[in-house]
């Protein structure tokens, strides 16, 4: 369990730091947290000679509003996107969402931006950024760039990240005052990856549903964002049979893996499951 050699680089400016990736190609990885990275990296799983660890680089940091949008650094750690008052206030969805990664530990020192551009499926950011239809900020070799977060995720460990790029910050709609929301995650014991989870944002008006949002975790190579699903609920009351046909549009584009957390039919069931109390909490929460 012990990592391959590597140099360690400790840039102080985003503009460095991508210097060093485009010096080193291939050779080169970039290091947030280490709670996704250094556990592959002691498997072997991973192997970089050149770590570039954005840990010294101050403008990756923090949490502020820009207009209707909330932009986060990307070195803002899980611990204080679920201490912050702003994203209370704003976006409730994301605390939650946090508090269901892990546990403190990992909390204290895994990155928004790690979770968002490490590609794994089993990451409960990617569907959430999805839901909320969050744009990724991008530093590259040729400037900046903007990527949504439903175009971003190509496959298991396959994004839009180009070999030389810095995500630099999460760029976040602030969903309407009044909006319901959940997320509803099953895992087989508590800090567990999910077996299946989903995000769900919602606006009511007179008892109808006004707009709705669906992201889905784990159950394909990539986080799902379920546009079908939330289209056939728009305009209905949430009534049982509007939503059983909403659950099977969802299901319906889940391909899970059969693995440890469980035969893949049981997965994308359990993803209906877990879309369906979302739909019924965030229902209970919306106020408008
Ligand atoms: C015991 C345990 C349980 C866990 N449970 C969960 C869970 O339930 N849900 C969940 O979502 N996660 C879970 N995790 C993973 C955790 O949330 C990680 O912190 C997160 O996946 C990666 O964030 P990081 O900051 O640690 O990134 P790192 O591990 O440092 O990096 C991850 C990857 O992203 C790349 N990267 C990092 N930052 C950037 C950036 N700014 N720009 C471009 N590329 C970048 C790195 O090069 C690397 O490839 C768990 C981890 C552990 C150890």
């Amino acid at each position: 369990m012990i990592p391959g050699a590597f140099d360690y680089h400790r840039p102080t400016s985003v503009t460095e730091a991508v210097g060093l990736l485009t010096q080193w190609g291939d050779d080169g990885r970039l290091l947030a947290g280490g709670h996704s990275l250094i556990p592959m990296m002691k498997l072997r799983l991973a192997a970089p000679a050149q770590l570039v660890d954005l840990a010294g680089i101050a403008e990756l940091k923090g949490i502020r509003s820009d207009g209707g949008d909330v932009v986060i650094g990307a070195m803002t750690t899980q611990h204080e996107l679920a201490h912050s008052q702003l994203l209370g206030d704003k976006i409730p969805l994301l605390r939650e969402t946090t508090m269901q990664i892990a546990d403190p530990q990992v909390r204290y020192v895994g990155t928004i931006g790690g979770n968002a551009a490490n590609g794994d499926p089993g990451n409960d950011m990617p569907a959430v950024m999805m839901c909320l239809n969050a744009t990724y900020q991008i530093v590259g070799k040729g400037g900046e760039r903007r990527v949504p977060a439903r175009e971003f995720y190509r496959g298991t460990y396959a994004t839009a990240l180009q070999s030389g790029d810095v995500l630099t910050a999460i760029r976040l709609p602030a969903p309407p005052a009044g909006h319901g929301y959940a997320y509803e995650k099953l895992k087989r014991k508590i800090g567990d990856y999910a077996t299946a989870a989903a995000a769900v944002v919602l606006t009511m008006s007179g008892g109808k549903v006004a707009s709705c949002s669906i992201g889905l975790t784990n159950v394909a190579d990539t986080a799902l964002w379920a546009e079908e699903a939330a289209k056939i609920l728009v305009g209905s009351s949430l009534d049982a049979a509007t939503v059983k046909r909403a659950v099977a549009a969802a299901e319906a584009i889940t391909a899970p893996a059969s693995d440890a957390h469980g035969p893949a039919h049981y997965r994308t069931k359990m993803a209906g499951v877990m879309l369906t109390r979302a739909l019924a909490r965030a229902q209970s929460r919306a106020t408008a």
